[in-house]
């Protein structure tokens, strides 16, 4: 993801493996960028189990996005409950 200068999640729209291995993506135009996992290891590796402070955050676990109060939570789609705060940055290309 980060050779295609995939900055987080919510700039992608579907990934497609194909049957020579690669991976094709397609992305949301800058105006539907929605917040997302980051996929960058200096934003990554701020993940956290404790939230300090309102904001979006996604699941490192299955990328689900959620806008969470201070306190520990876990999220609804995979159970898991660590989080890092997501981001909506548009793709630079
Ligand atoms: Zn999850």
């Amino acid at each position: 993801m980060r050779q295609e200068s995939i900055e987080h999640l919510g700039q992608v729209k579907t990934a497609i493996l194909e049957t020579t291995g690669n991976i094709s993506f397609y992305y949301y135009p800058d105006s539907e960028v929605s917040y997302g996992l980051p996929v960058l290891p200096k934003a990554y590796q701020k993940k956290n189990f404790d939230i300090k402070k309102k904001d979006i955050y996604a699941c490192t676990y299955c990328g689900e996005t959620s806008e969470l109060n201070s306190g520990r939570y876990r999220c609804q789609r995979c159970d898991h409950e660590e989080w890092v705060n997501a981001i909506n940055t548009t793709r630079l290309t």
